[in-house]
């Protein structure tokens, strides 16, 4: 735009200082608009982000940094990451309009399905795409920290698939609370080794994971979870996941006639599954975007996993981001009954779009998602995992128009919490 103008200047003879004056401006603005949400090429999305890591990482980060985008933007990484989305994961998911759960709320409600995905989550989308980057890097051990053991099973799924060696980190705690997901782990070839420093939940675990590949430079890739920790992993992570946009947009327009939606709700705790869900619509200012915190028994309460309204900046795992923490700066220990939003901080991406007001950020508790995990289930037949339940329960505190276009983003199916339900509906 900025060569074109200059030309134009010349041809038309017009004040040539004012147009380069004015071609710039336009320039600046044309390109704010493009990267507004989007991470700048040091790391960062407005305040946040970065990568804050010890003189050790260096190598590790510096090597992803350097490759990611030319190896994730190549004709040939795009067309194995492609077929793998389709054969494998099942892909696309479906759009699907739910007609009886729309009658309750006098509100036009859609589903992203990515509870129906090959092992009942989003996360496959992230760790399919990583795994491929790590055998390009010519990496030949992968490790992950796990919560809810979801990203774990993704990452040993992806390792058995490649036949890659799977170290996967997990809090003592998580370990207990989610046996059937280690049983799985272990199954696929994967060692899971339980953390037992702090709270023994996700953030200890990270914490491990972090120490292993400081250890081990050269073969290791480590395969994080979400669109948290050092750039670039959170603009690695969106862009993987950016696919339920994508689908989004076109199913829209092939079921509704307009590829916007009124908005989009989608769960948070690290922040991927939004992040994907977000992606395509953040430039479109119209589509209201909506997070949805663990509010956990209560934000006042301290037991809370509701990062945004409780959080203050600061640094967590080698990202400058929003996070719980006390005076002193000391990390709190997060609570939810769901374990995959049961982490201290965000993504980076989100406290930009919550700073910005691009996107809005709720809470709901406990109490409020069980009650959104039965009315899905009796209303449409789905039983959904509870961390997708929290984007469900927000329908209850927001206002909807009867035309209006709610798409919630189901990441996970109930299966995995079914042991939860089962003791709280006693069934
Ligand atoms: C892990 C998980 C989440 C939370 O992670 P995000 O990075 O915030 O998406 C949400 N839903 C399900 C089903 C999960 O397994």
């Amino acid at each position: 735009m900025y060569k074109l103008s200059m030309r134009v200047t010349w041809v038309k003879n017009y004040n040539f200082d004012l147009c380069v004056y004015l071609s710039e401006l336009q320039y600046f603005k044309s390109n704010n608009i493009r990267m507004k949400f989007q991470v700048n090429e040091k790391g960062y999305y407005g305040d946040f982000g970065g990568a804050w890591i010890p003189e050790m990482m260096y190598t590790n980060i510096e090597e992803l940094k350097r490759r990611y985008l030319e190896i994730i933007e190549s004709v040939e990484f795009k067309n194995e990451f492609e077929q793998l989305l389709k054969d494998y994961v099942g892909r696309p998911s479906p759009l699907y309009f739910a007609a009886r759960l729309s009658e309750h709320y006098g509100s036009k409600i859609f589903l992203k399905r990515e509870d129906l995905n090959h092992t009942g989550s989003h996360k496959l989308n992230n760790t399919i795409g990583q795994i491929l980057l790590a055998q390009k890097l010519g990496k030949t051990r992968i490790i992950a920290e796990t919560g809810a053991g979801q990203h774990g099973v993704a990452t040993a799924t992806v390792c058995a698939l490649k036949g890659i060696k799977c170290v996967v980190y997990m809090g003592a705690l998580d370990v207990s609370r989610q046996a059937p997901n280690v049983k799985k782990m272990k199954m696929l070839g994967a060692d899971v080794v339980p953390v037992h420093s702090g709270n023994k939940t996700l953030k200890d675990a990270t914490n491990e994971a972090m120490r292993d590949w400081i250890n081990n430079p050269e073969d290791t890739h480590y395969i994080i979870g979400s669109v948290v920790g050092p750039h670039p992993y959170p603009d690695m992570v969106a862009r993987f996941q950016s696919v339920i946009s994508a689908e989004m947009k076109k199913q829209l327009r092939a079921q509704t006639g307009n590829e916007l939606p009124t908005r989009i709700l989608a769960c948070v705790g690290g922040g991927s599954n939004a992040a994907g869900a977000f992606y395509h619509f953040l430039d479109d200012e119209k589509v209201e975007l909506i997070g949805v915190e663990a509010a956990g028994k209560g934000v006042d309460t301290g037991e809370t996993a509701a990062t945004l309204t409780v959080g203050t900046p600061g640094v967590l795992h080698a990202s400058k981001t929003m996070l719980m923490q006390n005076s002193d700066g000391q990390i709190t220990e997060p609570y939810s009954i769901s374990a995959g939003l049961d982490y201290p901080g965000i993504g980076p991406l989100h406290a930009h779009l919550h700073k910005t007001g691009r996107a809005k950020y709720l809470a709901a508790t406990d109490e409020e998602v069980l009650k959104s995990v039965l009315l899905l289930t009796q209303k449409e037949g789905i039983i959904p995992a509870l961390e997708s339940a929290h984007a469900l329960a927000a329908l209850d505190k927001i206002k909807m128009n009867p035309d209006d276009v709610n798409v919630i983003n189901l990441s996970g199916s109930g299966n995995k919490d079914m042991e939860t339900y089962l003791n709280y509906f006693g069934y």
